[in-house]
């Protein structure tokens, strides 16, 4: 049973989604639910869309640890998005039943030159921003490992193994394993350039660093989920996994396993 209520709605407001969450907000009344206006009053954070638009819920809200994110979908069953506006009495269900559960997905930080962290729940990508290979220096923990010239690279989450990692043939890393992959973007590999060429599966007590050479190309795009950062020229980027992570409201019968099966099987 949920017994913090005071709840914030997060979408794209348009007719058609609008009329759906009106039934929403109704049968979240019904069950003593209160809306608030702004996400800074609330512990639970509901957002209407794709998982992207769960990544965006999440990313505007700075990742709050004491709150409860939960996604609805429209439609189109997501990682992140376990109800559906089309199953009101599922919904109905979620927040009186005790076939409910709270998960709790890690999620990596991030350092771009000693600036102010920031987290990502998918993964942290740096690549370059025109036609051109570039090179960084990576280091596992200040232990330098080897030179990437390539289009870029992809430090993932587990949660995020399922997205842009696994169509770089990373693994699909189980949510329950606090860690995070780096996989890479088409690095090149001949006599002069040599990269380990596989995912790397890094333990939550590893610390990555990837230095950017200054070499001309150096002002890669560095993206976190689905935003772009504004930073164009940047020299050092660390990423760990963070002692935080984001709480998320599932169903008993819909497990990691149910979800790689249902969306790739
Ligand atoms: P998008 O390019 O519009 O959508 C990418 C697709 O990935 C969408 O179908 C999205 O679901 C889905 N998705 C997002 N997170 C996922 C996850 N953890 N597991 C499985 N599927 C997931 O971008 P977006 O919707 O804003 O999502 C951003 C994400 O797209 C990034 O974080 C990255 O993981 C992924 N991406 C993938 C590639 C690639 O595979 N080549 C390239 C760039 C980015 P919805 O449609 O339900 O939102
Ligand atoms: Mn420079």
């Amino acid at each position: 049973m949920i017994d913090r209520k005071k709840t914030y709605l997060f979408y794209k407001p348009s007719d058609e989604l609008e009329e759906k969450v009106q039934a929403i907000r109704k049968v979240g009344r019904k069950h003593g639910f209160q809306l608030v206006e702004d996400p800074n009053d609330a512990n639970i954070i509901v957002s209407f869309g794709g998982d992207g638009t769960f990544l965006q819920s999440i990313r505007k809200t700075n990742f709050r640890d004491d709150c409860l994110y939960i996604g609805v979908n429209d439609g189109k069953l997501g990682f992140y998005t376990d109800f559906s506006t089309t199953d009101l009495e599922k919904i109905e269900l979620g927040l009186q039943s005790d076939n409910i559960e709270v998960l709790r997905y890690p999620t990596i930080e991030v350092t771009v030159d000693g600036m102010k962290s920031f987290q990502c729940l998918n993964e942290l990508a740096i690549r370059s921003n025109i036609i051109k290979t570039f090179a960084m220096d990576i280091y596992i923990d200040d232990i330098y490992f080897e030179t990437f010239r390539g289009d870029g690279m992809v430090v993932s989450t587990p949660t995020g193994s399922t997205a842009y990692n696994k169509s770089l043939k990373g693994a699909v890393v189980d949510p329950k394993l606090k860690s995070m992959q780096l996989t890479e973007i088409a690095s090149l590999n001949n006599n002069q350039y040599r990269t380990l060429g596989s995912p790397l599966l890094l333990s939550k007590e590893r610390e990555l660093v990837l230095k950017i050479i200054q070499d001309g190309n150096d002002h890669p795009i560095i993206a976190a989920d689905n935003e772009a950062l504004s930073i164009r020229h940047s020299h050092e980027v660390r990423i760990k996994v963070s002692e935080k992570e984001i709480k998320t409201l599932r169903m008993k019968d819909n497990l990691f396993v149910h979800k790689v099966k249902r969306s790739f099987l």
